[in-house]
């Protein structure tokens, strides 16, 4: 058996802050705003995950008004999300992620990225993908207001 989920995120820039992506930290002169450390790649392979078992979304079960998750590793949320599907009896085949970003550019990180979601995921680099885009200078990613990130996630019967 397999279930398939999708996972969407967006973070707008803030100044002061370090930019983090799919667990990785990139060197940029502003980081993105959010209650956790803002990592919208690892939001949105989290959501992807919850969404292939229906549980529900990201919000539901790390709500941005609760103090705990503060400046949290967002890396705690995925392995949250994992444990659910483990517990339904199921485990990841394999991640599909877009970045789209106007700046910085990502595709000198976009390796580090991959080996650091597949190491969260626990599979081979190989069962992840992480490809980078920018907005061809449109709308609110064009204009490098903020990052945006789209994840799949296939889960297959353990
Ligand atoms: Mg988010």
């Amino acid at each position: 058996m397999q279930r398939i989920g999708l996972g969407y995120d967006v973070h707008r820039f803030a100044p002061g802050r370090p930019l983090i992506l799919g667990g990785v930290r990139i060197e940029h002169d502003q980081g993105l705003a959010g209650h956790s450390d803002a990592d919208a790649v690892l939001h949105a392979v989290t959501d992807a995950i919850l969404g292939a078992i229906a549980a529900g979304d990201i919000g539901e079960h790390f709500p941005d008004t609760d103090p705990k998750w503060a400046g949290a590793d967002s890396a705690v949320f995925v392995r949250r999300a994992l444990e659910l599907a483990d517990k339904q009896g199921f485990r990841i085949g394999n991640c599909d992620v877009t970045i789209m970003a106007e700046r910085p550019k990502l595709t000198s990180h976009k390796a580090a990225m991959r080996r650091r979601i597949a190491e969260l995921l626990g599979v081979e680099p190989s069962a992840v993908s992480v490809k980078a885009k920018t907005n061809e200078g449109m709308g609110c990613i064009g204009r490098a207001e903020g990052i945006a990130a789209m994840a799949v996630v296939m889960l297959a019967s353990k």
